[in-house]
């Protein structure tokens, strides 16, 4: 499972979405909605697991 972040469009509120590696594509096509308003209006931050990916080289 990977964890993405979101930002809100309309209250600026951000929150973390965990989904399975093969539900991601849903994401683009269905964003998720915003806990806070309840809006599905909102941008993906980076991505944290892609950061650590990265960073991480043994
Ligand atoms: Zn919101």
């Amino acid at each position: 499972m990977s964890t993405y972040e979101f930002e809100c469009r309309d209250c600026q509120e951000r929150f973390d979405v965990i989904v399975v590696i093969t539900e991601h594509a849903k994401l683009k096509e269905q964003p998720p909605v915003c806990p806070q308003c309840g809006k599905s209006d909102n941008r993906q931050l980076a991505s944290l697991v892609n950061c650590k990916t990265a960073s991480a080289r043994f």
